[in-house]
């Protein structure tokens, strides 16, 4: 946790200091708003105390900036009790509480204790949150999270008629690979096939940990002659890519088979049969000679050639 002292007096920095010494707690001052600025937008600060008894520090004005660049921000204001009211109604509502200048004193400590609770919680509910839909070994978003982001996208393109596409992709003879090369060996080019594939698309496609050595992709707003490019552009990065003891796989590299259907609202108009025609397209790519894709269209499953015309 990082805490932020915004105002010019030692006393108070002392005491808050020593308040706040805990172990997980890093404490820090700044006595001019606009440094404070700086460091909320550019630094993980977690909570700003605003001395408002400070004569050249508008601590409001501060706060309104602060306000609308970090949700995630709790603010505390150092103000004489009587002095409160003074301050408009919707700003104090944003901020987590108030202290007196005097920090010692019995409800301040109190109120720090309650600042500091509420944000070891927070943070233990986003990693809860996170460890639930992140897969652990290569920090892709897990099977559950992808069906129901899958419906998401659906949902959000419904209205303006825009495809999603998905991409199902299995690496080739992975079993070999464990096999000869041991089960840790593997997880590394599972890490490592997860950056690829996060590194070859753009900031909103999901990827996603499908299964064991099964991932997939999901290109919202992308037709499927678009989504086909990508998808050769990243099997052609993947077997390019020199992994530890490629060489010993059958086909002296490692490769994976991809299977790619689009959500169009008229052939496909539901999660589970986009589902279901993207992996016929993948045991299809599978059955022809792996490290290939195969894509539905109209009814029908084609080998994806790049010099041809979908
Ligand atoms: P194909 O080309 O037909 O896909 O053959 P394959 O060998 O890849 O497929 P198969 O389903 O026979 O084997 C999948 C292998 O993936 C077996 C399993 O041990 C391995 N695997 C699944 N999850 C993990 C994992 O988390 N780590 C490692 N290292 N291996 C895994
Ligand atoms: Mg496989
Ligand atoms: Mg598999």
């Amino acid at each position: 946790m990082n805490f932020l002292y915004v105002g010019r007096n030692e006393t108070r920095t002392r005491a808050l200091r020593q308040a706040l010494a805990r172990d997980n707690i890093h404490f820090e001052r700044t006595s001019t708003p606009e440094h404070a600025f700086f460091k909320v937008l550019n630094e993980d600060i977690t909570a700003l105390f605003l001395d408002l008894g400070e004569q050249d520090i508008n601590g409001l004005e501060i706060l309104t900036s602060l306000e609308s660049i970090s949700k995630d921000l709790e603010v505390v204001l150092i103000t004489e009790p009587g002095d409160i009211d003074q301050y408009r109604p919707e700003l104090l509502r944003s901020c987590f509480g108030y202290i007196s200048p005097d920090i010692e004193a019995g409800r301040n400590l109190m109120v720090l204790t309650q600042l500091t609770d509420k944000i070891t919680i927070k943070a233990r509910l986003e990693k809860l949150k996170n460890t639930s839909i992140i897969d652990g070994l290569t920090q892709l978003y897990n099977h559950a999270y992808i069906q129901q982001q899958i419906d998401e996208e659906i949902k959000l393109l419904e209205p303006t008629g825009d495809p999603v596409t998905l991409v199902i992709f299995d690496i080739d003879h992975f079993k070999n690979y464990n096999d000869t090369n041991g089960h840790p060996a593997g997880d590394r080019v599972l890490k490592t096939v997860a950056e690829l594939m996060t590194a070859s698309v753009r900031k909103f496609d999901l990827t996603g940990r499908y299964g064991g050595e099964e991932f997939v992709i999901i290109l919202p707003g992308t037709k499927l002659t678009t989504a086909l490019s990508v998808t050769e552009r990243f099997r052609k990065k993947l077997v390019s890519h020199r992994f530890e003891f490629g060489h010993h796989q059958p086909l002296g590299f490692v490769s994976a088979s991809f299977g790619v259907a689009t959500m169009d609202h008229k052939d496909i108009t539901d999660r589970r049969t986009l589902i279901h025609r993207a992996d016929q397209a993948l045991y299809k790519a599978k059955n022809y000679k792996r490290n290939c894709i195969w894509y539905y269209l109209h009814g029908d499953y084609n080998h994806y050639q790049p010099s041809l015309v979908v």
